[in-house]
């Protein structure tokens, strides 16, 4: 099962990872956006740790302060959007044990807050395109048996491969999107920072 210490270490290592990749997240963001993603994430990720301290006492209290958080410090798409992630998956993890199933519904439950929230589909070059294929190699895993940590590497594996199929499409949503075709040829900040969270999952279940 997957406690709460869990959770915690995963939210933690997600702000270490963009606090590692924030100046590439950045780069990224000025190819095709406004420069800011990668300070974005780590200002919000900062203000995120701050209230970990003492640890929440369940993941749906975990999940709540972390959505919240991210939507009132993060200005700009990413930080409702990463907040609505959050925020959907602390109901879905409120009852009964915490297992690979129940964590796969979880992140299921946050990636549909995302597409209702911003109304992007998979092929947009946003977020979405890392974290729906990490999602289905989740599900995938679980069903043929897997636990927790062997979900995770798969789902990390599959975030990274939808991350990279970002480069050649054009934008469709987002800042990115008003540059038309010229946003081909990069990859999106925000599907980049997503792997970021996967691999961060991955990490702190292993
Ligand atoms: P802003 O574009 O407001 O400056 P950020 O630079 O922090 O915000 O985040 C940009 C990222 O947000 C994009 O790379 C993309 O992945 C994601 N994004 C933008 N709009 C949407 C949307 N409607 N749905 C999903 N993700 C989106
Ligand atoms: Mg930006
Ligand atoms: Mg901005």
């Amino acid at each position: 099962l997957i406690s709460i210490d869990d959770l915690v270490r995963w939210i933690r290592a997600f702000r270490d990872a963009v606090q590692q990749h924030k100046d590439e997240l950045t780069r990224l963001d000025s190819e095709i956006g406004d420069a800011d993603h990668g300070s974005n994430m780590a200002r919000g990720l900062d203000a995120v740790v701050a209230t970990l301290d003492p640890a929440p006492a369940s993941p749906a209290e975990l999940f709540k302060t972390v959505g919240m958080t991210l939507v009132s410090s993060v200005g700009g798409a990413s930080g409702p959007l990463y907040g609505t992630f959050f925020l959907r998956m602390g109901p879905a993890l409120s009852a009964g044990n915490v297992d690979a199933a129940a964590v796969g519904a979880a992140l299921r439950a946050g990636l549909e807050g995302v597409v209702s929230r911003g109304k992007a589909e998979l092929g947009d070059k946003t977020m979405i395109d890392a974290l729906s294929p990490a999602l289905d190699a989740w599900d995938a895993a679980v069903a043929a048996g897997a636990g927790a940590a062997e979900a995770a590497r798969a789902a990390a594996e599959a975030a990274a491969r939808g991350r990279d199929g970002t480069e050649p499409l054009v934008a469709r949503k987002g800042r990115a999107s008003y540059l038309g075709e010229r946003s081909a040829g990069r990859l999106d900040p925000g599907a980049t920072s997503a792997t970021l969270l996967i691999e961060a999952l991955r990490d702190a279940l292993e």
